[in-house]
């Protein structure tokens, strides 16, 4: 009975000890989370500092993310300017590991004000997507090379899946006409998304989400929705709700519902993972878009 009792609990502590050792991983907000599990699959434990609907424009990092990254075998960071907060984080807690930049290779849109040179909402194009992937890969086999083979097997099955959603994409907007292909969202985040699907998104708020909109720029967006040049309206799951009620009430625009930009959903929600966010994004833009007149 003893011995029996001995040889379970040695087969209980054994996987335990095994998850000791995991390689521990933290991503900067819950889009890079995804692509980052996605990729090390079961071999790596993986924190996210901004979570699902979070701000990352916006975010004060807590006491608790200092402990993260004091326990941390290696950073993946968006870059492009996209975590301002980061420098301190990292000061604060005393990590001395890896930081690796997801978007290293990815040509940025320019952009400046806001404190910003360049566009740093990159993610919103699947061509990207496919280039953090890549870096996010190497990284890991880089930090963990016992497991290298499963990296590369994990990467190379979401690349695949990528690759899906692009042609997905495309041919769902290609069901609209290219004069209607406009819309209005909250924040400037779908740069990169338009220029690769050939839409005009239109945004009141900037690339950040922290600036406030001129009244005389609400009322220009009304006067173009009321020459329904653009009809279709859409908030962000990480903006307020405001300004696009108001363009709905004042100006008739459509609400086309709203759209993950900057973070996932809840996991219970649309847009739990990176691949679920663009198809959903991508439905509801479709839908709303042709609400527009030609
Ligand atoms: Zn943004």
């Amino acid at each position: 009975m003893k011995r029996t009792f001995i040889i379970l609990l040695f087969l209980f502590a054994l996987p335990f000890s095994a998850h000791a050792e995991k390689l521990k991983v933290v991503a900067s907000f819950s889009i890079l989370g995804d692509m980052t599990r996605q990729v090390a699959g079961g071999n790596a434990d993986i924190k996210t500092l901004v979570g699902p609907n979070g701000d990352a424009h916006v975010y004060e990092p807590t006491p608790a993310d200092a402990v993260a990254l004091q326990n941390a075998d290696l950073v993946i960071i968006n870059g492009l300017g996209f975590e301002g907060w980061l420098g301190r984080l990292v000061s604060a807690s005393g990590y001395k590991g890896p930081i690796v930049t997801a978007t290293t290779g990815i040509p940025p849109l320019a952009f400046s004000g806001e404190g910003l040179t360049q566009d740093p909402h990159a993610w919103q194009s699947v061509a990207n997507a496919k280039i953090y992937v890549a870096n996010i890969r190497d990284a890991l086999i880089k930090a963990d090379r016992m497991h290298a083979s499963d990296y590369k097997a994990n990467a190379d099955r979401y690349l695949a899946q990528l690759d899906a959603l692009d042609a997905w994409v495309k041919s769902e907007i290609a069901k609209i006409p290219v004069g209607k292909r406009k819309v209005i969202t909250s924040h400037d985040a779908f740069h990169y998304f338009a220029r690769d699907y050939g839409i005009e998104c239109i945004a009141p708020l900037g690339i950040n989400t922290d600036s406030d909109v001129s009244a005389q720029r609400i009322a220009g967006l009304i006067d173009q929705i009321r020459s329904q040049s653009v009809k279709a309206v859409f908030m962000e799951n990480i903006t307020d709700a405001r300004l696009a009620q108001q363009l709905v009430t004042d100006g008739g625009a459509y609400f086309g519902g709203t759209l993950y930009s900057d973070a996932l959903s809840e996991s219970s929600g649309p847009a739990a993972t990176y691949i679920a966010m663009f198809r959903h994004n991508v439905t509801q833009l479709v839908s709303g878009m042709m609400h527009n007149a030609l």
